[in-house]
């Protein structure tokens, strides 16, 4: 400040002293005019000192202006001065919280030269994937190759859609191989700067390792990808389970109305040709013929029932298999013939039934349930004789193994109306019946093939079929070949039914029920032999201790009081020799394996055939 007070005055003094100076030259040279006016050396002078004042003013402004435009130019200096101060502290500042940022966050940092193709990596870019500083080249090269092969198609891309603008950021998320020779994974982020023309000159980015949170998410995903499986699962199993109750409740009341058509149907035909049959003027030939009729009308009812029966024990898991020796040609031969004596099959007929053994040896026998078997296979060619109007029902069998068992797999294969693929999963469904009444109605319940199923299924096979819609079906099923492990008969049993005459016996009748007695009473009349009855199991114990001639005991099951099992046990007490034959209208296998159990000899299932009953009381009577 007092410096500048000091050049104020300093100026203002010269400027004070020129001034004068030139208004004294001024006022001399005036005078000198007034008094030498003739004088030219005089004017000249006043001329001389006029100049050198002015000259003297302007050189005195221009040390003003120079003046001045010093200390102009030193307060723009130090202003410039001090505005750099601020920014380089401003810098170090920006610099401080961004090294602090970068270790707050521990990224790395990688910064690479477009133009040069150069890169530097940060300490800690490198220490991610386990290297030092030292270890690690600071080129692109050395980057690129620890990349996973799967992600450098992603990496380049990204990249390259940056450098090309069109994204605003440079983004991915890839696997990188570790020193230790793991992958981890890298969140990477950049952004590019760009010259004047628009082309990309640098980029600069960081690095996080996310390869904790990525397993995370990775969990998550995979539970959310289970969770959703897992739903839609339910959802799948919800709706199926929907749309068989649905199907179900719609089979249910279908079975309930064509049951009661396959009932009334047979019944129909029992009641009115038994109503025909008392007509006096009857011929023997024309009363058979409606015996016939009623016969095998009341053959059509016990199958129904017997089906009915055996769905029943499927839905209670109560279908038992009594597993023996089983000649697989004999019961082949046996259903084979039935079925050609009871649809009649010649040579000429429109429908042929072949049959082919895979074994040909008459003794050939595995261990299964031969009534079950049999089941199987009547079940499987009565439908395939049901339906086929015209060609072949060919039944046969093949021995093959897989990699661990021999199975025989059998076959009945037809050629006729077929069934539609779309029916096939569902034909096994019980009730289900594929409609096709607008050309024929086929009786039937569609419960034979779900038996079947079942059957199999319990034997340890499995049931499939092949089948197209009106070019015939075959209908495969297999039974393993376990081989049976108890005493082998090889003689079948003959039916012995001649006329008998057992005048000098006697049996014993246990039966609650008046018409079944009655039954079995006239059946037994042309054999003279004697009967008692027993109306209940206390009666046949009371009447077998009374009378010792009685040869042998028919026994109900089904009885009041003592049932017939409790009687047997009874009477085998006290005449343990005494023949005793359960008969029951159960009709299940158990209840022959229970009578047996109980003591009696043998089993017969209501109705009792006639050839059946004399040929079993045969067995113990002679
Ligand atoms: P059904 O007593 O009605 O024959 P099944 O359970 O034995 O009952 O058969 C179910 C349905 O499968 C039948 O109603 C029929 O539509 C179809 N089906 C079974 N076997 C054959 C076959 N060999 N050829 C054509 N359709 C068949």
């Amino acid at each position: 400040m007092g410096k500048l007070h000091y050049k104020i005055k300093l100026i203002t003094l010269t400027f004070v002293s020129t001034f004068l100076f030139i208004e004294r030259s001024l006022a001399s040279g005036l005078a000198a005019q007034f008094e030498n006016i003739k004088n030219s050396n005089t004017t000249l002078l006043i001329y001389s000192s006029v100049l050198i004042s002015i000259i003297f003013i302007l050189y005195l402004i221009a040390v003003i202006k120079r003046f001045t435009l010093k200390k102009k130019s030193n307060e723009v200096l130090k202003n410039e001065i001090e505005k750099h101060k601020k920014t380089a502290q401003s810098l170090k500042i920006s610099k401080e919280r961004f090294d602090l940022a970068m270790q707050g966050s521990n990224d790395g940092l990688w910064d690479r030269d477009l133009i040069k193709n150069t890169v530097y990596y940060s300490e800690r870019w490198k220490s991610m994937l386990g290297f030092s500083d030292s270890e690690f080249a600071n080129d692109v090269k050395s980057f690129e190759v620890r990349i996973h092969p799967d992600d450098i198609g992603k990496v380049n891309s990204a990249f390259h859609n940056h450098l090309n603008k069109e994204t605003d950021f440079y983004e991915n998320k890839f696997r990188i191989r570790h020193k230790n020779g793991k992958y981890i994974w890298i969140h990477d982020r950049g952004k590019a700067i760009f010259d004047k023309e628009g082309i990309p000159i640098r980029i600069v980015g960081t690095h996080t390792d996310i390869t904790e949170k990525q397993k995370i998410e990775d969990e998550l995903h995979q539970y959310q990808a289970h969770l959703e499986e897992k739903v839609k699962e339910r959802t799948k199993e919800y709706f199926e389970a929907k749309e068989k109750a649905e199907e179900s409740d719609r089979l249910k009341s279908a079975f309930l109305a064509n049951m009661s058509h396959e009932i009334r149907t047979p019944m129909n035909a029992i009641v009115g040709f038994t109503d025909l049959l008392t007509d006096p003027d009857l011929t023997s030939d024309q009363k058979n013929e409606l015996i016939h009729h009623i016969n095998k009308n009341s053959n059509t009812l016990v199958y129904l029932i017997d089906d009915i029966i055996d769905i029943a024990k499927i839905e209670a898991g109560q279908l038992k298999v009594n597993k023996t020796e089983c000649n697989i040609n004999q019961i082949f031969s046996d259903v084979f013939n039935s079925f050609i004596e009871t649809n009649n099959i010649k040579e000429n007929s429109p429908v042929k039934l072949k049959l082919k053994k895979g074994i040909l040896s008459d003794n050939f026998t595995i261990n299964t349930d031969p009534v079950r078997f049999q089941q199987i296979l009547i079940n499987l060619i009565g439908n395939a004789l049901k339906y086929t109007e015209k060609g072949y029902v060919e039944c046969g069998y093949e021995v093959k193994t897989d990699k661990h068992n021999s199975f025989l797999e059998f076959y009945v294969k037809d050629t006729g109306i077929g069934i539609p693929e779309k029916k096939h999963k569902f034909i096994f469904e019980r009730f289900s019946k594929v409609e096709d009444s607008k050309t024929k109605l086929y009786r039937g319940t569609g419960l034979g093939l779900t038996i079947t199923k079942n059957l199999v299924k319990m034997l340890g096979g499995k049931i499939w079929l092949k089948s197209k819609e009106k070019e015939g079906s075959t209908f495969y099923f297999t039974i393993p070949v376990e081989e049976f492990k108890g005493q082998i008969k090889n003689e079948k049993e003959i039916l012995d039914d001649s006329v008998k005459n057992w005048k000098n016996s006697t049996i014993l009748i246990a039966e609650d029920e008046d018409s079944n007695y009655r039954v079995l009473q006239m059946a037994l009349r042309r054999t003279n032999i004697n009967i008692l009855r027993a109306e209940n199991g206390q009666q046949a114990v009371d009447i077998c201790k009374a009378n010792k001639n009685i040869d042998l005991v028919l026994m109900d099951l089904k009885m009041p009081e003592v049932n017939g099992i409790e009687a047997t046990i009874e009477i085998k007490k006290i005449r343990p020799d005494l023949p005793i034959i359960a008969q029951t209208a159960y009709a299940m296998t158990e209840d022959k394996k229970t009578s047996i159990e109980a003591g009696c000899n043998d089993y017969l299932a209501k109705p009792i055939k006639l050839k059946v009953l004399i040929s079993t009381l045969n067995k113990y009577l002679n």
